[in-house]
């Protein structure tokens, strides 16, 4: 078996303990990695060495631009390693190697984009009310970033983080999921190549209580950068508080995805069945909430069953294979238990709904396609996130029907809206609370775009300009040109 040691200061080395965990290949149903297990000790000599590279190392007296050109750098070499990035990336999450090299190749955007930011970030000269003063601000990095990441898309989440944060002047921690570390630990090896100095991207795998955990509360911690489940992001924003660490969290959500009879249907069905399917329902923005208006309801559901149905299943290395196995034991556990719920509730399965034991599927954690109709939005199918290849389907009458259910959610992440009316459109892009919605389009992600949610769904924006101000804080310096010396003891 392949083994991932952790990544602190430049070097490799196994965990401090010398403990290993195994990690699974979700196809092929067992271990085919090893990964140095960290501990707290190790979150210690990361931080130190992060926290060092920030105030004393090379890395502080780098000037914008020289960051900038490293970044753009590792981009380049992040596009050359693509291929076997996306590999490992599928020998550890089970997705479709279509869709992980699909992101591989497009992470250098990211690095590009923040590269050439790095010398653009600017503060202001400020207009006074008193005499005497030049006033400015500085936009300065906030220190050392915790960095915790997810399963589903471990090197975009990932990049979407590090790229900003690096562009800033930051130095960071990684904490990948236990479930997914090996892409990340060969990605930072790209940054030693090109010339980045030691100790600004370190990483120490391991499990959410042994180093995340530790990682969140360490002292020398500015700024944690979170991806992942919203019970996880509640803690991390409790230590966070108690700490009065800045803090970024991007959630889940439970997605509506909102056809109204006046949309081209055939690219609504085709949006709706990628939204949910694709990635095996695994991502935060899956349009797990399907709401479909009263005369087009029958018709719409008939075809979106009907495409679904004709999903191919399998390794998720060939091309052919259209959805993929689930990633880790207990996520295939909990999408099986919420198909018993729906079903309890009085949800109906119009397609799916158990695991799936085609031969194509070998010994990996499948789960079929489902589709649940006569759903009420208040039942959990409707309510809870599944991450999985679940969708439930519900009726309304009109626009603001469709608002009120696509409203009542606690979450508020992503939302398609397809409709041939642009004043409806952007009625509904406006009446719907969530970070982003797509309209006669779904699941488009780009650098270029904020990305993030409201409620329940997050804290933050990630990608596009303003999400390098996510790892910035503003300081203002007075310098007196010739104030008057005034009475002591008033305000000046
Ligand atoms: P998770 O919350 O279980 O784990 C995420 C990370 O947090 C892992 O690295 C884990 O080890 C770590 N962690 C766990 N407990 C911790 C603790 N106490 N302190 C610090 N770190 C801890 O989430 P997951 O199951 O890996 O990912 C799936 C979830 O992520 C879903 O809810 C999904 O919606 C969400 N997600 C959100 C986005 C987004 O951008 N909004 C993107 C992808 C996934």
């Amino acid at each position: 078996m392949q083994r991932f040691p952790l990544h602190i200061d430049g070097q490799t080395r196994p965990a401090s303990t010398g403990e290993w965990f195994t990690s699974d290949d979700p196809f092929r149903g067992g271990p085919w990695a090893e990964v140095a297990r960290g501990t707290a000790a190790d979150v210690d000599d990361a931080v130190q060495a992060a926290h060092r590279a920030f105030t004393t190392g090379p890395w502080s007296q780098l000037t914008a631009t020289e960051r900038g050109a490293l970044l753009r750098r590792v981009g380049d070499r992040i596009t050359e390693e693509a291929h076997r990035l996306a590999e490992i990336e599928v020998r550890d999450n089970g997705k479709l190697f279509a869709e992980m090299y699909g992101q591989t190749t497009y992470l250098a955007q990211w690095f590009h984009y923040y590269g050439g930011l790095a010398d653009k970030i600017e503060g202001a000269t400020l207009p006074m009310d008193k005499k005497g003063y030049f006033t400015f601000t500085r936009k300065e990095p906030l220190g050392v970033v915790a960095i915790i990441t997810p399963w589903n898309s471990p090197l975009l989440l990932l990049s979407w983080k590090l790229a900003p944060a690096l562009a800033a002047g930051c130095t960071v921690v990684i904490k990948p999921s236990e479930f997914t570390s090996a892409s990340t630990l060969e990605l930072v090896k790209l940054f030693d190549e090109v010339g980045f100095p030691p100790g600004v991207v370190n990483v120490v795998p391991g499990f959410g209580a042994e180093v995340g955990g530790p990682l969140v509360e360490h002292p020398l911690v500015s700024k944690i950068s979170f991806t992942g489940s919203d019970t996880t992001g509640r803690k991390i924003n409790e230590a966070a508080a108690r700490d009065l660490k800045h803090v970024s969290l991007e959630l889940g959500g439970k997605s509506p995805n909102i056809v109204f009879a006046d949309a081209d249907l055939d690219a609504a069905v085709n949006g709706v069945v990628s939204g949910i399917f694709a990635a095996t329902g695994q991502t935060c923005i899956a349009g797990s909430r399907l709401l479909v208006q009263d005369s087009v309801y029958d018709e719409v559901l008939e075809r979106v069953v009907a495409l679904a149905s004709t999903a191919r299943m399998g390794d998720p290395m060939d091309p052919e294979t259209q959805v993929g196995p689930i990633t880790t034991p207990p996520q295939y556990d909990k999408v099986l238990g919420y198909l018993d719920i729906a079903r309890a509730e009085g949800a109906t399965v119009a397609l799916g709904g158990g695991p799936a034991t085609r031969p194509e599927c070998g010994d990996g954690w499948f789960v079929e396609p489902t589709i649940f109709t006569d759903v009420d939005n208040g039942m959990r199918i409707a309510q809870e996130e599944v991450f999985g290849p679940v969708l439930a389907a519900i009726r309304f009458s009109d626009e603001d029907e469709a608002v009120a259910i696509a409203n009542d959610s606690r979450f508020g992440l992503g939302a398609g809206v397809w409709t041939r009316d642009i004043g409806r459109a952007f009625r509904m892009s406006e009446r719907i609370r969530s970070g982003m919605v797509w309209v006669n389009t779904y699941r488009a992600v780009s650098f270029m775009a904020p990305f993030g949610g409201m409620k329940d769904s997050g804290i933050g924006r990630e990608s596009g300009r303003e999400a390098i101000g996510e790892y910035l804080q503003t300081k203002c310096v007075w310098i007196n040109i010739g104030a008057e010396v005034g009475n002591p003891f008033v305000l000046r």
